[in-house]
């Protein structure tokens, strides 16, 4: 058990807390306390992760000793400033086993990673009659480009259903495949926390002649992801949500896909030359990235991922299992808790939505809120999802590589609470 831990509880916990503990370190927000003197309990690492010292620092120190744009700069700190946007390129290629640091666009987010592709492939490539296929999971960013996709073409949306676990149905996927072009799912849903299992819709779409996006949003964070073993066309991530800054995320597309498509935005840098009557585009990476990019997020980025490289990401699964299967155990033990989502931890990521009686989880999450606690409280961008649910909303907690046992305490605690204030 972590030190300083008030759990009375006889379950098991991580037995890697001391390395939590080393790492909680690094983040300097996890030393702060709340404006009632709380330590602060940051259960809300889906919506967005906290930051640790070493990309701060790599941000400040692009602000303070190298600023200054790339690619054309011939001076020294422009080459500097160069040297590390395409560096955080290269990691992030190694960080996702890309074939080539060409094949990673940086982009503003994983939603606008997603709109790339719905507005170049996918205009491009789809026609009436045509039909994309996602999961009753999606996140909104994974949803609304394709509906205004098929608005446009004339081609249709499908979805794989869930069974009662919110686990994908896989039963009926060959027969949903046939006239599909797009297969664009989550690899890890962000409000059940289910881990899609996208290592057999891969192939199985592919044989079927579609391409496939992966929202990788909640998964990047969380698991090994090696899109040459998926064989995956398009993933989509967001840096915020791997300890880098806001601001910044990637798309990783096949090189030939990429070489295939027109360009997104139009501008500088994405172009080779142009005269006042046409143009000729640059090469990859950079016909996707028009105007000046955001340089200190990319290079902020590249620290995030050297920083979960050296914790590497076998420990950082193993560690939010753990600490996944031991919330579960201690949730299930409160009376009128529902959580939703697979039952067991190997079936999901660290991301645990549930509600408690009928208190609404605004509610919920401002009784928590008192203690210090941080929850989501809502629909978490999945409001197909909840309505399938019967729900307008849940609470929802979710576990990072900074996280604790004690955390998990705290949640339980604040939780006992909170059934006392609503009498349940
Ligand atoms: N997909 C999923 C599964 C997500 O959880 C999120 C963020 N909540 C997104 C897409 C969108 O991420 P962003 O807002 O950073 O673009």
């Amino acid at each position: 058990m972590t030190a300083g831990t008030t759990s009375t509880s006889s379950l098991p916990v991580p037995d890697d807390a001391g390395t939590a503990e080393r790492v909680r370190a690094d983040f300097p927000i996890l030393a702060t306390l709340t404006s009632k003197g709380k330590p602060l309990v940051y259960l809300d690492s889906a919506a967005t992760s906290q930051k640790p010292r070493a990309v701060i620092d790599a941000i400040s120190q692009y602000y303070e000793g190298y600023n200054a744009n790339i690619h054309r700069g011939v001076y020294e700190i422009a080459e500097r400033a160069t040297e590390g946007f395409e560096g955080a390129r290269a990691r992030l290629a190694a960080f996702f086993n890309a074939a080539d640091p060409a094949e990673i666009i940086f982009t503003r987010n994983a939603t606008e990673a997603i709109n790339l592709v719905c507005h170049t492939w996918g205009l491009a490539n789809l026609r009436a009659g045509d039909a994309i296929l996602l999961t009753r999971l999606e996140h909104h960013s994974n949803i609304v480009p394709w509906q205004l996709l098929a608005a446009k073409t004339g081609a249709d949306l499908r979805f794989l259903e869930l069974d009662d676990q919110g686990r994908v149905v896989l039963d009926d996927l060959e027969e949903k495949l046939r006239g599909v072009r797009l297969v664009a799912v989550t690899h890890v849903s962000n409000t059940l926390g289910t881990i899609v299992p996208v290592e057999r819709i891969i192939p199985a779409a592919h044989a079927a002649g579609a391409v496939v996006l992966l929202d990788g949003a909640q998964a990047a964070p969380h698991l090994a992801v090696d899109v040459q073993a998926l064989d995956v066309d398009f993933y989509a991530a967001s840096g915020h949500k791997m300890l880098g800054p806001t601001g910044i995320g990637t798309l990783y597309g096949k090189r030939a896909l990429l070489e295939a498509m027109p360009p997104f935005l139009a501008g500088g840098d994405m172009i080779r030359r142009v005269t006042y009557e046409q143009t000729t585009f640059n090469e990859l990476p950079w016909k996707f990235e028009a105007g000046t990019s955001d340089i200190a997020g990319a290079i902020g980025l590249g620290a995030a991922v050297a920083y979960l490289q050296d914790l590497g990401m076998a420990w950082v699964r193993r560690h939010e299992m753990a600490l996944t299967s031991y919330a579960l155990e201690r949730l299930a033990e409160q009376p009128h808790l529902t959580v939703y989502g697979p039952k067991r931890a190997e079936e999901r990521g660290g991301v645990i939505a549930f509600t408690l009686g009928d208190a609404h989880p605004h509610d919920l999450a401002s009784i928590l809120d008192g203690e210090g606690v941080c929850v989501r409280a809502g629909h978490h961008c999945t409001m197909p999802l909840h309505e399938r649910l019967g729900l307008t909303a849940t609470a929802r907690a979710s576990f990072y590589v900074y996280n604790t046992a004690a955390d998990v305490d705290a949640l339980i605690e604040g939780l006992e609470k909170a059934a006392r204030i609503f009498r349940l």
